[in-house]
């Protein structure tokens, strides 16, 4: 396939970008080869500055939810833009996105703004601290929650496959607080709460997106509830990935538990930088003005990215593709489990609601460590097969595919041809 203007620009690309991009896993790193620069992208297609089209299961890793280029959504964007781009007041565009997104979170009363997935988490984890007066938190290993230095600790996908354990350039003083516990594992939380008794959250994703997707088991999710209530911790549930993504809301009603804090970003912004952090008032009544914990920001509702949000969430309400997500991500399941049987290729596929992606092991892959028993050599060939044959993925086994409502019957039938010749590709790989 033709990929001189992508090599050209990634070559062009190195001199003033960092490894000429913005994001890590944009560079390819773990599937090797170029990393595609894009041109444009249309419904549920993406189109590299090559001409290549293919079938988009990346979705900006899960903001365009409702394909791109959504005309209701283009035209909300467009209209917002000719009145300014920020004016450091407010706008009613805030009130209106608040309100659309505290009334599909139960418990959620009050919600603040920011720009990104990580100043959500790293703002919830303030406030956590501000309102208990503790400062230890617990994540999970395999859960990541954005890129703050608190939680740059076993923290999954791009972390994952560059086998990274945290970063440089974070103080050990940084992580002192921060404690592991393993996912779906209720005992190594409980092993955590025995040792420590000044904590003040518990964080988790409530389905791992990050270490490829791994579903809570429901009786440790219940546990978690439990366990946290019992000790006045708080417990921050990291909707960034699986906010409006299984259902209008988040994972935590379909799995029965509500959150203190509610983290979001991705589809909440429809494509434009926002992210979220909400609770119940007498939570978000800490936050400055009301209250004595700091938080701000310069672009922090953004009357365009309010926009994209707002029109982003009505579509989405107004479509109620769930039931459909569901269906498809069933299908694409049964896809990949027939090639790999057709071509003695061990497999697991893990997915809830329009979350889905495979891992090449034998195990169930259940938390961080089965997770890694995955053979990233083998996700390194059926991905470049998918690309070859027209099929966008995350370039990573740890990274989940997503799916849009634009997603048609034709474009599963070209995944499944992708799938077929990628699952053969990947079983002559092994036997050579
Ligand atoms: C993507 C993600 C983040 C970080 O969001 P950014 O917008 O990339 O900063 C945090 N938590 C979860 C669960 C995520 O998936």
């Amino acid at each position: 396939m033709k990929l001189e203007k992508s090599i050209e620009l990634y070559t062009k690309g190195q001199k003033h970008l960092v490894g000429a991009v913005n994001s890590p896993v944009r560079a390819f790193k773990s599937v090797g080869g170029v990393p595609l620069f894009i041109d444009k992208a249309e419904g549920s297609k993406i189109f590299d500055v090559d001409g290549n089209e293919y079938i988009d299961l990346v979705l900006s890793y899960g903001p365009m939810i409702l394909g791109h280029r959504n005309r209701k959504v283009e035209k909300a964007v467009k209209k917002a833009l000719k009145k300014g781009t920020t004016f450091g007041a407010s706008t009613k565009g805030e009130i209106k996105l608040a309100k659309i997104v505290c009334n599909a979170f139960p418990g959620m009363d009050k919600v603040r703004f920011v720009n990104s997935g990580t100043e959500a988490v790293l703002s919830a984890i303030r406030l956590a601290r501000a309102f208990t007066g503790n400062n230890k938190i617990i994540k999970f290993a395999g859960c990541y929650h954005g890129h703050s230095d608190a939680l740059l600790v076993a923290a999954g996908s791009g972390l994952a496959t560059l086998s990274i354990p945290g970063s440089k350039g974070v103080p050990d003083e940084a992580v002192k607080n921060t404690l592991i516990a393993e996912y779906n594992n209720i005992t190594s939380v409980k092993e955590q709460l025995t040792k420590h008794n000044d904590i003040a959250a518990i964080i988790i994703e409530p389905i791992a997106g990050n270490m490829g997707v791994v579903k809570p088991i429901p009786e440790f999710i219940k546990e978690l509830r439990t366990i946290t209530k019992e000790k006045k911790i708080l417990l921050i549930i990291d909707e960034v990935m699986t906010g409006f993504r299984s259902k209008f809301g988040g994972a935590q009603e379909l799995l029965n538990i509500e959150a203190d804090i509610t983290c979001l970003g991705k589809v909440v912004g429809g494509g434009f930088p926002v992210g979220a952090y909400g609770a119940r008032n007498e939570i978000m009544e800490m936050v400055s003005p009301l209250g004595e914990m700091y938080q701000a920001g310069t672009l922090s509702g953004n009357p365009i990215a309010m926009a994209c949000g707002i029109a982003t969430l009505k579509e989405l309400k107004n479509k109620n593709p769930y039931k459909q997500f569901e269906k498809t991500a069933k299908r694409i399941e049964e896809i990949l489990l027939e090639a790999a049987k057709e071509n003695n290729i061990d497999l697991q596929v893990n997915r809830f609601g329009s979350m889905i992606n495979p891992f090449f092991t034998k195990e169930k892959v259940t938390d961080f460590k089965t997770a890694q028993s995955s053979d990233t050599d083998k996700f390194k060939t059926f991905f470049w097969k998918m690309i070859e044959n027209g099929v966008f993925l995350p370039p990573s086994q740890f990274e989940s595919w997503f799916l849009s409502t634009k997603l048609s019957k034709k474009d599963l039938e070209k995944i499944t041809k992708a799938v077929n010749i990628a699952m053969q590709a990947v079983a002559t790989k092994t036997k050579n």
